[in-house]
């Protein structure tokens, strides 16, 4: 009887180390150059312009006009990277993190600027606000 062609491929696979990489059982493999992962925000370099509103095409930013900065929801996210290019002071950035797997799409992880942040920073904007009248 002859055998399928198949059947010796199949055969011999059996004996061979598997080609792809048993993550989480390993570590993963590094990521390229250039990877999209993570966004990451630099508060303090914002100026406040709105680019990255208006480019972003999954509406992950949301402007805060009391502290002239921005709230990044990163679930939706698509890793496009047209924020980082159109953002003129390179207030973000893309990092190499890409194990951001979660069930809760507000997750502390996927939020840039969390409520008392914001909350902290609005309160220094009118304290300044108001050393600035008594002057
Ligand atoms: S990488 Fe793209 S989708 Fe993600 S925040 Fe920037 S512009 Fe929006
Ligand atoms: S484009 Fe850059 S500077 Fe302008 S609001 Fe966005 S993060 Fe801030």
């Amino acid at each position: 009887m002859k055998l399928p062609p198949t059947l010796s491929v199949v055969l011999g696979n059996l004996f061979k180390k598997p080609a792809t990489n048993p993550f989480p059982k390993n570590e993963p493999v590094p990521v390229p150059k250039d990877f999209r992962g993570k966004l990451i925000y630099h508060v303090d370099k914002c100026v406040g312009c709105r680019l990255c509103v208006t480019v972003c095409p999954a509406g992950v930013f949301e402007y805060i006009p009391e502290v002239r900065k921005v709230r990044l929801w990163l679930g939706r996210c698509v890793f496009c990277k047209q924020c980082v290019d159109v953002c003129p002071v390179n207030a973000l950035e893309m990092s190499d993190e890409f194990l951001l797997a979660t069930y809760d799409k507000y997750d502390d992880n996927l939020r840039w600027l969390k409520n008392d942040e914001i909350a902290e920073r609005i309160k220094e904007a009118e304290e300044k606000k108001k050393a600035q009248k008594k002057q």
